[in-house]
C-alpha cells in the first residue's frame, strides 16, 4: 500500500525532495505548487520506501495501511488529486517505465560562497517565525554565512508558536525544525529585540554584511463597517493569540458567557477559532492551550459558532483538509439557502474544489447538538449594534439583498492579517508589503537595496501555510547569494563569528 499525505501537511516540501521517485506532487516547480491546499502522493508510482515520513516536520505522511481511522479519507483524496492531475496523464501507461515523471529540475545549493577563504557573510534577521527560521536554515547550508535573528518577544517561532492551535499538535511539530536550526553554532538569537525601539535598521546594515526582513503580518485587516469596535468585537487573530498565551493578550477580556458567537470570513483562522469555541476543555487539557483560555472554555456557554461568509461556497477560503478534519471533530451544519445549495449541485471547477462542495453536500441544515458550528454563505456584513447586553450583526444576503440580523455575545472579525511598516524601510501601503523583486527590497527610485531582503508574509501577503515559507525564503536566499557573487554584498573577517572561528581553526 502507498504513503498517503493527511490533514496537517505544511506544504513545506521536504517530502518532495525527499522522495526518490518524485511520486509527490505538486513539487515546488512545478505550476501548482503556490496554490495547492495540500501535496498529495501519487499511488501508482510511490514505492513506499517512507522516505517522506521521515522528512515531514509535522508528521502529516503515513503508509495507507496504518493510517488512524479518521485519516482514511486522505488515501480515497491523495488517489483522487493524482488521477485528476493533467500532468499524469502519462500513468495511464501500460509501460511502468512511463509512469514516474522526470525527476525535479530543483537543485541543491552549492555549500560555498564565491568569497575570500577567510571571510564569513554576516546576516540579520529580523523576526523569529517559520519565514525567518526557513531563511536561517537556507543561510546556514552556505559554510561561510553567520545569522543572528531579532526576535521582539522573549520567545522565539512567532505564529509557529503563537498563531497554530493547540490542538494542531502535528503541525506545531515544525518547531522541533527550528530548534535543530537554532543549534547551528552559527546561529544566534536576540529576544527582547524589538527593531526600530530597541534597533534601527541603519545599526542593524551597519553590524550586518546583509538582513532579511521575516516580520510577517502582525496586525489584522479591518472590515470598514459601523460597530467593528464595540466591546465584544475583537479580531479571530487576537483571539488566537488569546488562546495560545501570547505574552500581549494572555490576559485579554474573553467573555464565553454567551449562548453564541459570530465568526466573519471563512479561513482557516475562522475554522481554527470555530473549533477550540466548541472543543470538549478535557481534550484540551495535554496541549499548550493557555491556562486562562482552557479555564474560560470550561465555564464556556457558547452553543453555537455561526462562521458568515459573504461569497459562495465554492470560493469557501478554508482548505478541503482542514474542513474535512472540522467535519470530523465538530457537528457542522449548513445553514440552509436554496442559493447555496444551487452551487453545491453545480460542482467544483477543480478536483479540489469538487471535494470540498461534496463535503458542504453531506452537511446537515440542522442539528440539536450542544454545541455546532453553523457554515453560512452569501452574507455581506454591513455593520454590528449592540442589543441588549450582546450584539447584533446586520448583514445582506449577497445576492438578494435580503437583510439579515444575527444576535451574539461576541463577534470575531476573521477577514485576514495585514502587514505593517518596518521603520526605515520603504512600504507599499496597497499590498502592505515591503516592496520587493522575489526577495530584493526595493527603494523609493525602484532599485534593490543593497543588502536588504524580504521574506514570509511581509514580502508575499498573508496567504499559505507554514511550509509556504521555505520555498519563499529559498527564493530570497538564493537573491542574496547572487549578490553576493556579484560583489554587491560583501564578507567580512572570517574571525567575528563562532563559523568563522571553526572556519579558521579548520574545524
Ligand atoms: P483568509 O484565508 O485570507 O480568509 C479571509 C476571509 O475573510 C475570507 O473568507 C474572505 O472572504 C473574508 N473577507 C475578507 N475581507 C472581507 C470583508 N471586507 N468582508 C467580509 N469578508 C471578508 O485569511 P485567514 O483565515 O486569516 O488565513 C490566512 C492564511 O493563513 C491562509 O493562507 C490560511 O490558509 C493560513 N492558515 C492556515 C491554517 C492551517 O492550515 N491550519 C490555519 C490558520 C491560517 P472573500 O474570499 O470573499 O474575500
Amino acid at each position: 500500500m502507498p504513503h498517503v499525505i493527511t490533514q496537517s501537511c505544511c506544504s513545506d516540501a521536504s517530502c518532495t525532495f525527499a522522495c526518490p521517485v518524485n511520486c509527490i506532487h505538486p513539487t515546488p516547480d512545478e505550476p501548482g505548487f503556490a496554490t495547492a491546499e495540500m501535496l498529495y502522493v501519487d499511488p501508482t508510482t510511490c514505492v513506499d520506501c517512507g522516505a517522506c515520513v521521515t522528512a515531514c516536520p509535522v508528521d502529516a505522511i503515513g503508509p495507507a495501511h496504518r493510517l488512524p481511522d479518521e485519516h482514511k479519507v486522505y488515501i480515497e483524496l491523495n488517489r483522487s488529486l493524482a488521477a485528476a492531475d493533467p500532468a499524469n496523464a502519462v500513468l495511464d501507461s501500460p509501460n511502468p517505465q512511463q509512469r514516474s515523471r522526470p525527476p525535479m529540475a530543483h537543485t541543491v545549493p552549492p555549500k560555498l560562497l564565491p568569497i575570500a577563504k577567510d571571510e564569513v557573510i554576516s546576516v540579520g534577521v529580523i523576526g523569529s517565525g517559520p519565514a525567518a527560521m526557513y531563511a536561517a536554515d537556507e543561510l546556514l547550508r552556505y559554510e561561510q554565512v553567520t545569522v543572528d535573528v531579532y526576535e521582539k518577544l522573549s520567545t522565539p517561532y512567532g505564529l509557529a508558536r503563537f498563531g497554530v492551535a493547540p490542538d494542531h499538535t502535528r503541525t506545531r511539530k515544525v518547531s522541533g525544525l527550528f530548534d535543530k536550526v537554532a543549534a547551528d553554532p552559527a546561529f544566534r538569537l536576540h529576544l527582547d529585540t524589538e527593531v526600530g525601539r530597541d534597533i534601527g535598521i541603519e545599526e542593524l546594515r551597519q553590524r550586518h554584511d546583509a538582513i532579511v526582513v521575516a516580520v510577517g503580518a502582525s496586525t489584522d485587516k479591518k472590515l470598514g463597517i459601523d460597530g467593528e469596535d464595540l466591546p465584544g468585537v475583537r479580531s479571530a487573530t487576537d483571539f488566537v493569540a488569546w488562546y495560545n498565551g501570547h505574552p500581549e493578550h494572555r490576559g485579554d477580556p474573553i467573555d464565553l458567557g454567551h449562548e453564541r458567537i459570530v465568526i466573519i470570513g471563512n479561513g482557516n483562522v475562522a475554522l481554527d477559532a470555530a473549533r477550540i469555541l466548541t472543543a470538549d476543555p478535557d481534550e484540551l487539557t495535554d496541549t499548550t492551550i493557555s491556562p486562562a483560555a482552557l479555564q474560560a472554555l470550561r465555564s464556556s456557554q457558547v452553543e453555537e459558532v455561526v462562521i458568515v461568509a459573504r461569497r459562495g461556497p465554492e470560493h469557501a477560503a478554508f482548505t478541503l483538509p482542514e474542513a474535512l478534519g472540522l467535519t470530523q471533530q465538530r457537528t457542522v451544519v449548513l445553514h440552509p439557502d436554496p442559493d447555496v445549495a444551487e452551487t453545491l449541485v453545480a460542482g467544483g471547477e477543480s478536483e479540489l474544489a469538487g471535494h470540498k462542495l461534496a463535503l458542504l453536500e453531506s452537511l446537515d441544515t440542522r442539528s440539536d447538538a450542544r454545541r455546532r458550528i453553523r457554515l453560512r454563505f452569501l452574507t455581506t456584513p454591513e455593520s454590528i449594534e449592540t442589543s441588549g447586553d450582546g450584539l447584533i450583526l446586520r448583514a445582506r444576503h449577497s445576492l438578494t439583498g435580503q437583510p439579515v440580523g444575527l444576535p451574539a455575545a461576541m463577534v470575531l472579525t476573521s477577514v485576514g492579517y495585514r502587514g505593517v511598516p518596518v521603520p526605515g524601510l520603504p512600504f507599499d501601503d496597497r499590498a502592505c508589503v515591503l516592496p520587493n523583486a522575489a526577495g530584493r527590497v526595493l527603494g523609493d527610485d525602484g532599485a534593490p537595496l543593497p543588502g536588504v531582503y524580504v521574506t514570509g508574509w511581509i514580502k508575499r501577503g498573508p496567504n499559505g501555510f507554514i511550509g509556504t515559507n521555505r520555498t519563499d525564503s529559498q527564493e530570497t536566499v538564493a537573491r542574496l547569494a547572487e549578490d553576493v557573487a556579484a560583489g554587491v554584498v560583501t564578507g567580512r573577517a572570517a574571525g567575528s563569528g563562532k563559523r568563522g572561528l571553526r572556519r579558521l581553526l579548520g574545524a
